[in-house]
């Protein structure tokens, strides 16, 4: 293979990852706040229940299949979702075509952790801030 051809896919690759990674990021910044485990259910329809599948959970893509809507119960999904994840991947690509994949995927790695950190840190304080109000 040639060299470009394998530096585009490692390229893929990662930024894929930053946009699963993202898909992570909600899913914690949505349960810790609650006390939830990150690890059990599988992810969820909160309206319905419905246990999500590999489509639901495609980053970005998933939410433009579904238009934006739960498939079994139509509740709206929200864009804080894909947001986040287009971020993440968006991120990811912004590094490796500045810096090249390497060290642009450390250095899209560091700025999807960074996003996920503060993200988090804002769920959380923002369900603080509701405990405490109710
Ligand atoms: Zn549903």
């Amino acid at each position: 293979m040639e060299l470009a051809v394998i530096a585009f896919l490692i390229s893929a690759y990662f930024v894929l990852f930053a946009a699963l990674l993202g898909s992570f990021i909600n899913l914690a910044a949505d349960r810790l706040p609650r006390g939830e485990s990150i690890l059990r259910p599988r992810s969820h329809c909160r309206s319905c229940g419905r246990i999500l599948n590999g489509v639901d959970l495609l980053p970005v893509l998933g939410y433009l299949v579904r238009g934006g809507r739960c498939a079994t119960c139509a509740t709206p999904i929200g864009m804080a979702s894909p947001l986040v994840e287009a971020v993440c991947a968006g991120s990811m690509l912004a590094a490796i075509l500045w810096f090249g994949v390497w060290p642009g995927a450390l250095v899209g790695l560091a700025l999807v952790g960074g996003c996920g950190a503060v993200l988090t840190v804002l769920a959380m304080r923002r369900g603080t801030e509701k405990r405490a109000t109710t």
